[in-house]
C-alpha cells in the first residue's frame, strides 16, 4: 500500500501522532428474535446498557462544563433526557416482550421518534433529530458490542489524528480537544465548513482524503501535514527527522510573522488597505485582536449553535455579540445573521432536502421564521450599543429579501423600545454578494444596502455549479475562473459608482495569490481568518497597487483559471521577489 494519502490542505500545522478511527454512524442492526424465557434477561441487558450510555454522557457533560462552561454543557442534557424518557423505555420493553432483540426494539423505537421529530412544525423540535442520531449510535454500539469508537474517551495527551468520514458540527464539541492533535476526513474541501471550523479551532486538518477511513484501521503512526494536505502512514526514521525540521521551521515562521500585528497594511505606493478578521467562534476574538486586524469583517453567528440542541436565546446571543464588539473598541464588527442549512448545521431536518445548497438556507430560513430571526436582530441591536456593530445578510438574491429583513429589524427595534431595553435604533445593513444574481444585479441594491461583502466561497460554488463540500470535484472549484473574477469586478464597479463599500470575506482573501488579484480588481477591504492577518499584511506591504492592477488585468482576460493563476504567480514573484512568506512557507500559516 502507498504509505502517503493525499487530500486537500484544510488547516495548517504538522503533527506526528497515532490514528484514531472515528466511526460515528448508525450501525447496521441484524434482526434477532428471542425466546420467551429470554425476555426478562434482555430487558435487564437493555437497562444496563442505558445506564452505561448515561454514565458516558454525564462524563462528557462534566468535561464540557469544565472546558467550555455550563451553557455548552447543557447541549448534552437533551440526550440525557432521551435516555431517561419513560415512554421510550416502555416502548422498547414492549417490543422486547414481543420477542424482539433489544437492539431491534431500540432501533424501531428510535426510527419512530426520528420520524415524529423530523416532521414537527417547530424548528426547535426538528433540531432534536441530531440528538436522536447521537443517542442511537451510542446505545446501539453498546448493545451490539461494537468496537468502541466513542470520541469522548480519548486519553489526554494521546496526540490523536482523528480519521473520520466527515466531521459534523455536533461531533466537534464532543471531541476531547486536548487529546486531538489533527483531523483527517474522507469528505470535504478547503471551503467546506469542517475545514473552516478546523481552522477556527486551530487544529491541523486534511480533508477530501476519500478513502482514509477504509485504508486505516486505527493505531497506526502517521504524520499529518495540514499545509500540503498529506497523511503519511508509518513514517521511517528519516521521514520523522524531516517532519521535525519542517515543524521547527513552521513554528519559526509563525513567530517571525507575529510582529506584523503592529504594522499597517500600506502598499508600496501608499494605499492603506483595510484588513479585518473572520471570527467563527467567540473564543477566536482574542487571536483576532492580537493579529492586529482592523475589526471583524465576518462573524459567522451560526457557529454559536455548533453542537447545541437549541438556538441560543436573546440574552446569550447579546452577550456573545457584545463580547466581540467590545473587544474591538472603535473598529467595525460585521456580524452576519444566521446562515443555517447547506452543509452547515443541519438544523430543522435539513438533510432531507435533495439540494440543500439550493434549498432552505440562510436568509431564506430566517425570513420564514421571523420569530427566531427577531430574537437575533434584537440581540444585535442591543449589542450595537457597545461599539460599531454592522449587520450583514447572507445568500441574498433579491431586493425583496433586504426590504423584508429591514422591516423585521425595525420591528425588533420597536419591540425593544416597548420593553424599555437599551439598544441602537438603527445599524448599517449590508448584503453578501455570493450568488451570480446578486453580483450581476448589484446595482439594484443601491439605496437598499449600506455595504457589500463578497462571499467568494459561495460565489464560486454557485457560478461554477461546483458543490463546495464535494471532494470529488474539488479540483473544479476554481475561484480564479474568469466567470468568478468578472462577477467580483462588476460588484466592485457598482460599489464605486454608488459609493458602497465592498469587502471580500471568502477564502480567496486569505490566499496571497488570489488576494493580489482582488486588490488589482479594486478591492480595498479584505476579511481573513485571524491566523492569515499577519501574512496578508505582509502581502499588502510587498505589493504596489499599480502592479496588482496589471496582474489582475491579465488574469481577468485569461481563458482559464489555470492561466490566470500562472499570470498572477509570475506577477507576484516579481513584486514580492525574495519574500519567503509569500512564496513557500505561508500557506503554512494561512
Ligand atoms: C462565502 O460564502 O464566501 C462566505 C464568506 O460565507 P460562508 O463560507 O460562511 O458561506
Ligand atoms: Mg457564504
Amino acid at each position: 500500500m502507498d504509505r502517503q494519502l493525499v487530500g486537500i490542505p484544510a488547516s495548517p500545522g504538522i503533527i506526528l501522532g497515532s490514528v484514531h478511527h472515528l466511526l460515528w454512524e448508525v450501525p447496521e442492526v441484524p434482526q434477532r428474535i428471542i425466546d420467551d424465557d429470554r425476555v426478562d434477561d434482555e430487558i435487564a441487558r437493555f437497562h444496563t446498557t442505558l445506564e452505561r450510555a448515561r454514565e458516558r454522557l454525564r462524563k462528557v457533560r462534566a468535561r464540557a462544563a469544565g472546558q467550555a462552561g455550563e451553557e455548552e454543557a447543557r447541549i448534552f442534557d437533551a440526550q440525557l433526557f432521551i435516555l431517561e424518557d419513560q415512554e421510550l423505555i416502555g416502548r422498547v420493553e414492549g417490543l422486547i416482550r414481543q420477542n424482539l432483540g433489544a437492539e431491534s426494539a431500540f432501533e424501531i423505537t428510535m426510527l419512530e421518534w426520528r420520524h415524529h421529530f423530523a416532521r414537527h412544525a417547530s424548528p426547535m423540535m426538528r433540531e432534536r433529530v441530531g440528538d436522536i442520531t447521537d443517542v442511537q449510535i451510542r446505545v446501539l454500539s453498546l448493545l451490539l458490542g461494537l468496537p468502541d469508537h466513542d470520541p469522548v474517551d480519548l486519553p489526554k495527551g494521546a496526540n490523536a489524528i482523528l480519521v473520520t468520514h466527515d466531521l459534523t458540527p455536533s461531533l466537534t464539541v464532543q471531541l476531547a480537544r486536548e487529546a486531538i492533535a489533527a483531523i483527517a476526513t474522507d469528505a470535504g474541501t478547503r471551503v467546506s465548513h469542517v475545514a473552516i471550523l478546523a481552522r477556527s479551532l486551530g487544529i491541523p486538518a486534511v480533508v477530501g482524503l476519500r478513502t482514509a477511513t477504509q485504508r486505516l484501521k486505527g493505531g497506526e503512526r502517521a504524520i499529518l501535514d495540514g499545509a500540503t494536505g498529506t497523511l503519511l502512514i508509518d513514517p521511517t526514521d528519516a521521514e520523522i527527522s524531516t517532519f521535525q525540521a519542517r515543524s521547527r521551521r513552521a513554528t519559526a515562521l509563525v513567530a517571525e510573522l507575529a510582529h506584523m500585528a503592529h504594522v499597517e497594511p500600506v502598499t508600496r505606493d501608499g494605499v492603506r488597505l483595510t484588513l479585518r478578521a473572520n471570527v467563527d467562534l467567540p473564543e477566536e476574538v482574542a487571536a483576532a485582536v492580537t493579529s492586529g486586524a482592523d475589526g471583524v469583517g465576518l462573524m459567522r453567528t451560526e457557529f454559536l449553535m455548533v453542537g447545541r440542541t437549541t438556538l441560543p436565546d436573546e440574552e446569550e446571543q447579546y452577550r456573545a455579540y457584545r463580547r466581540v464588539v467590545e473587544a474591538f473598541g472603535r473598529h467595525p464588527v460585521v456580524i452576519r445573521t444566521f446562515d443555517i442549512g447547506g452543509d452547515k448545521l443541519p438544523v430543522g431536518g435539513h438533510p432531507t432536502e435533495a439540494n440543500p445548497f439550493l434549498g432552505w438556507r440562510a436568509i431564506r430560513m430566517c425570513l420564514d421564521e421571523p420569530d427566531m430571526f427577531r430574537v437575533q436582530l434584537r440581540a444585535l441591536l442591543r449589542a450595537a450599543m457597545h461599539g460599531d456593530l454592522r449587520i450583514m445578510l447572507p445568500l441574498i438574491v433579491s431586493v425583496a429579501e433586504v426590504r423584508r429583513a429591514r422591516e423585521l429589524l425595525e420591528l425588533a427595534a420597536k419591540e425593544l423600545t416597548e420593553r424599555g431595553t437599551p439598544h441602537r435604533a438603527s445599524v448599517p445593513l449590508g448584503v453578501m454578494v455570493e450568488t451570480p444574481a446578486a453580483a450581476v444585479a448589484a446595482d439594484t441594491f443601491a439605496g437598499e444596502a449600506e455595504f457589500f461583502s463578497v462571499g467568494t466561497n459561495d460565489l464560486t460554488q454557485y457560478t461554477l455549479a461546483v458543490d463546495r463540500g464535494n471532494a470529488n470535484i474539488a479540483d473544479r472549484f476554481t475561484p480564479l475562473h474568469p466567470g468568478v473574477l468578472r462577477l467580483i469586478q462588476r460588484t466592485v464597479a457598482v460599489g464605486a459608482e454608488h459609493g458602497i463599500d465592498v469587502t471580500v470575506c471568502g477564502e480567496m482573501a486569505s490566499q496571497p495569490l488570489m488576494a493580489c488579484a482582488l486588490i488589482g480588481l479594486g478591492v480595498r477591504q479584505l476579511s481573513v481568518s485571524p491566523r492569515a492577518v499577519p501574512l496578508m499584511k505582509r502581502l499588502a506591504c510587498a505589493i504596489a497597487i499599480s502592479d496588482a492592477e496589471r496582474a489582475a488585468a491579465h488574469a481577468i482576460t485569461a481563458r482559464t483559471a489555470a492561466d490566470a493563476e500562472r499570470v498572477l504567480a509570475r506577477h507576484l514573484a516579481e513584486s514580492a521577489a525574495g519574500d519567503p512568506f509569500l512564496h513557500d512557507g505561508l500557506s503554512d500559516s494561512s
